[in-house]
C-alpha cells in the first residue's frame, strides 16, 4: 500500500495527464500528523497515503485518512458562497457569488465594528491543524478588526497548562521510542482508534516481551489488546496516582538522586501521599487495592518504564491536578534517566522555538488595543449574554455578542450544553458567517456559509502534538469548484474592509516562508516534506526541564501541591444528584469519527451506523433495557435518544455515549453534548465533558439490533 520510493514527488499542483505524486500532510486534529504523498492524475487526486519514509507514522494510515478523497470529492461538498433564506437551522440556503458575500459581510462587520469591535468573535479550532489554514491572515484580520479574543480551550488546555506548570511545557517522550520500553502505561488512551502510530511501537515493545497496562473507565479496543485493563470510574486518575506513590514511597521503588537533583516540592507531595494507601485509593477509583499494587510494582521495578497520557482523562473537574500528579511519576522513579522511559501527553512545545506565530498572526496590529477573552468552551452560555450582564466573578460581560465568524469548527455539534449553543445560534439579531467544506449543524446556522478548501487543495505547514517533525503540505490538485483557502478569504474581506497594510497581501507561500525560524527552513521542507527538530533521545536525563530552575515543579507557585479533586457530579461531592442521575457518562469519540469530523462520509458513517450508549449488562437489567433498545439517556439539562448496545466495554456504573454524531444525523436531531455542562476544569478552563451524570430509560420503542458491528461484546 505504500508509494513506492522511486517515485519523484513533486511540489505543485499538476493537471497533466501523466501520475504525480504530491506531499502533504494530515491536517486533523490527531497527534500522528502523518506524513502523505498524494497521487495526482489528469488534476484529480486519485489516492492518499502515507510516507513510508516518514519515521513516525511510517507510511501507515488510519481508515479515516485513507478515504480522504472520497471526503475531498463528497457530493455534497460546499463549492459555492450560500446565503441563508429559511429559519436559522433550517439548511434553507441560496447560492450568492462571492462577490454579494463579500461585500454584505464586510458591510455589516464594519458596522458592528463601528460600534464596538469587541461585539465580533472569531471562533476556530483544529479543524485543520496547519499553521497557515488555522491561525495566520485569519488572526491578522480579527487582530486589525480588534475583534473579541478567543480561549481556545475545548480539547487540550487542562492537560496543556498542567503539563506546563510541572515540566515547563508541553514536552515529553519520543514517540519512537516506545518501541524499546519494557513498561508502557497508556493512561486514558485509546492509541488504536486516536494515537496509531504510538501503537505500532507499543506493540513493538510487546513482541520484545514489554508489559502494557491500559488504565481507562471505557473497555477500549486498545484495553482488548494490553495485558492488563483497569477500568476506574471517571475522573478518579488523580486518586490512582497518589496511591501508585503510596507504594513506591513504603516500598522504596523511589529514585533518591533524581529527585533531590531534578525536582522541586517533593515533600510536600510526599507527605500527602502517604494519606493515600492502597484500599482508599481503590475505594475512590472503584477498583480493587491489588489493582493499585501490582501497577506500583511494575512501576516502580521495571526500567525503562514509560507512560503515554492521553487528552481523555483530563476532561473533568480535576483533569489539572490529575495531570500534574501523573506527571511527577516518571521523576519519582528516575524513568526519565531512559530514552524509552517517561511520559508523553504532547510534544507540541517542542515547537515552540522554531515557531514564528507572531509573524504570522501579527498581534501588533491591535495598536495597543486589548479585547476581552471569550472562553470557547462556555459559547452556549455567552451567546446568551447580554450587554454588560454581570458575571458570577462580579465583573461585568461586556457588549452582546453581534457577530460570529466560524472557522476549522463546528461548535454546535462540540460545544458542551448544546440546548443553550443551539439557542445561542439560533439567535436572529446574531450574524453569523460560517467557512466549511460541508453543511454542518453549524453552517445551517449561519447567514452565509463559504467554501473552504480541503487540505488537498491549498498550501500549509504543520507541527505536531504527538512527534517532534514539522511538515510541509503541498496543494495537490486546483482548488474544487468556487473554494478558496482560509487565508485568501480572510484576504479578501481584509479588502473589502478597506486594510490597506502590506501584510494582507501576503501570499501563502510569503506566510509559510516566514512560519518557522532556525533551524527549520521552509526550502528543507519543500525539498524533503518534513523535517525533525533536534533533540536529544533522552530529553531530561540529567534534568533540564524547560522551567526556570529547570526542574520538574511539584510545589507550583500557581497552583500549589497537586491532590486528586473529585468530579463537579459524583457520588461523593453531589448526592442528590447522583441518586437522581446514577450512571456516570463519558463521550469518546466512536472509532471512525474524529470529533464530528468525517460523520458525513457515507462509508464511515455506515461502520459506526448509529449513535450508541455502550451500557453494562447489569445496570441495563435493572432498568429493563435489552441490547437494541431505544433509550432517553437525559439529565436535568437535556435528553438524547440512541441504541443500546450491552457491553463489556461499560464497567458497572459507567455509560459510555460514542460521539460526536452531527446532531441532524442522530435518532432525534441531538448529540451527547445535550447532557454534558459548560463547568471548567482546575485548570486551563476546559471543558469537563466526562464529568457528567445521567439516567437512561428506554424511549418506549421496540427494540430492535444496533446496526454497529463487532463493538457490542457482552
Ligand atoms: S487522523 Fe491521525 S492517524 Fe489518521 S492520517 Fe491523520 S494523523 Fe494519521
Amino acid at each position: 500500500m505504500n508509494t513506492p520510493r522511486n517515485i519523484p514527488v513533486s511540489t505543485s499542483p499538476s493537471t497533466s495527464p501523466s501520475t504525480t505524486v504530491v506531499r502533504a500532510a494530515c491536517p486533523h486534529d490527531c497527534p500522528d500528523t502523518c506524513a502523505l504523498h498524494v497521487t495526482v492524475q489528469g488534476g484529480r487526486a486519485i489516492k492518499v497515503q502515507g510516507d513510508p519514509d516518514h519515521p513516525p507514522t511510517h507510511g501507515a494510515l488510519c481508515t479515516k485518512v485513507s478515504r480522504y478523497t472520497e471526503r475531498s470529492y463528497h457530493p455534497e461538498r460546499v463549492l459555492h458562497p450560500m446565503k441563508r433564506v429559511g429559519a436559522k437551522g433550517s439548511g434553507a440556503f441560496v447560492r450568492v457569488s462571492w462577490d454579494e458575500a463579500l461585500a454584505d459581510i464586510a458591510q455589516r462587520l464594519a458596522a458592528i465594528a463601528a460600534r464596538d469591535p469587541q461585539a465580533v468573535l472569531p471562533y476556530s479550532y483544529a479543524g485543520t491543524m496547519g499553521l497557515l489554514q488555522g491561525e495566520s491572515m485569519a488572526a491578522r484580520f480579527f487582530h486589525k478588526l480588534g475583534a473579541l479574543l478567543l480561549d481556545r480551550t475545548i480539547c487540550s488546555s487542562a492537560g496543556g497548562d498542567a503539563l506546563a506548570a510541572t515540566y515547563g511545557g508541553k514536552v515529553g517522550m519520543h514517540t519512537e521510542q516506545y518501541a524499546h520500553s519494557k513498561l508502557i502505561v497508556i493512561w486514558g488512551s485509546n492509541s488504536i482508534a486516536s494515537n496509531l502510530h504510538f501503537w505500532t511501537f507499543a506493540q513493538a515493545a510487546k513482541r520484545d516481551g514489554a508489559k502494557l497496562v491500559c488504565i481507562d473507565p471505557r473497555k477500549t479496543e486498545t484495553a482488548d489488546k494490553c495485558h492488563q485493563h483497569i477500568a476506574l470510574r471517571p475522573g478518579t486518575d488523580g486518586a490512582l496516582a497518589l496511591g501508585l506513590m503510596h507504594e513506591l514511597i513504603v516500598n522504596d521503588w523511589l529514585d533518591h538522586d533524581y529527585i533531590a537533583h531534578h525536582t522541586d516540592g517533593w515533600p510536600k507531595l510526599r507527605e500527602r501521599a502517604l494519606q493515600w494507601p492502597p484500599e482508599r485509593a481503590a475505594q475512590v477509583c472503584g477498583i480493587t487495592a491489588d489493582e493499585v499494587r501490582s501497577l506500583a510494582h511494575d512501576y516502580g521495578t521495571t526500567r525503562p518504564a514509560a507512560i503515554r497520557l492521553n487528552y481523555g482523562m483530563q476532561r473533568v473537574r480535576g483533569g489539572g491536578n490529575a495531570v500534574r500528579l501523573i506527571a511527577c511519576l516518571p521523576c519519582l522513579v528516575g524513568a526519565w534517566r531512559h530514552a524509552a522511559g517517561g511520559l508523553l501527553l504532547s510534544s507540541s512545545g517542542w515547537f515552540k522555538s522554531v515557531r514564528n506565530d507572531a509573524a504570522l498572526q501579527r498581534p501588533d496590529l491591535l495598536a495597543g488595543r486589548r479585547p476581552r477573552t471569550i472562553n470557547m468552551s462556555t459559547i452556549g452560555d455567552d451567546l446568551l449574554r447580554e450587554s454588560g450582564e454581570r458575571l458570577p466573578d462580579g465583573t461585568a460581560f461586556g457588549p452582546k455578542i453581534e457577530a460570529l465568524i466560524v472557522y476549522n469548527s463546528n461548535p454546535v455539534a462540540v460545544a458542551p450544553e448544546s440546548p443553550k449553543v443551539v439557542r445561542g445560534f439560533a439567535r436572529e439579531d446574531l450574524f453569523t458567517v460560517v467557512l466549511e467544506h460541508f453543511m454542518t449543524d453549524t453552517a445551517d446556522h449561519a447567514d452565509y456559509v463559504l467554501p473552504a478548501t480541503t487540505q488537498l487543495e491549498h498550501l500549509d505547514l504543520h507541527t505536531s502534538y504527538g512527534h517532534t517533525y514539522a511538515l510541509i503540505n503541498e496543494r495537490a490538485i486546483e482548488p474544487l469548484g468556487e473554494a478558496k483557502p482560509n487565508t485568501q478569504i480572510f484576504r479578501e474581506l481584509a479588502a473589502r474592509m478597506g486594510y490597506t497594510e502590506p501584510c494582507f497581501a501576503d501570499s501563502d507561500e510569503a506566510l509559510a516562508r516566514m512560519a518557522f525560524v532556525e533551524p527549520v527552513h521552509f526550502d528543507e521542507l519543500r525539498e524533503k516534506g518534513w523535517v525533525k527538530l533536534p533533540l536529544p533521545d533522552a530529553p531530561f536525563a540529567d534534568g533540564g526541564f524547560p522551567t526556570a530552575n529547570g526542574k520538574c515543579v511539584i510545589d507550583s507557585p500557581v497552583y500549589g501541591v497537586p491532590d486528586h479533586v473529585p468530579n463537579y457530579e459524583c457520588e461523593s461531592a453531589t448526592p442528590e444528584l447522583a441518586r437522581r442521575y446514577p450512571l456516570a457518562m463519558i463521550s469518546p469519540p466512536a472509532r471512525n469519527f474524529l470529533n464530528s469530523t468525517f460523520v458525513n462520509v457515507k462509508s464511515l458513517r455506515d461502520i459506526e451506523a448509529e449513535p450508541l450508549l455502550e451500557m453494562h449488562a447489569d445496570d441495563a437489567a435493572a432498568r429493563g433495557i435489552t441490547t437494541g433498545t431505544t433509550v432517553r439517556v437525559f439529565n436535568d439539562r437535556g435528553s438524547y435518544r440512541c441504541k443500546v448496545a450491552l457491553s463489556a466495554r461499560a464497567r458497572p456504573g459507567v455509560v459510555n455515549g460514542l460521539g460526536i454524531w452531527w446532531r441532524k444525523l442522530g435518532l432525534d436531531g441531538s448529540n451527547v453534548n445535550e447532557l454534558t455542562h459548560q463547568r471548567l476544569t482546575d485548570i486551563g478552563r476546559a471543558p469537563s465533558f466526562y464529568d457528567c451524570l445521567v439516567e437512561v430509560a428506554p424511549s418506549g420503542l421496540a427494540p430492535t439490533p444496533p446496526r454497529a458491528p463487532a463493538t457490542a461484546a457482552t
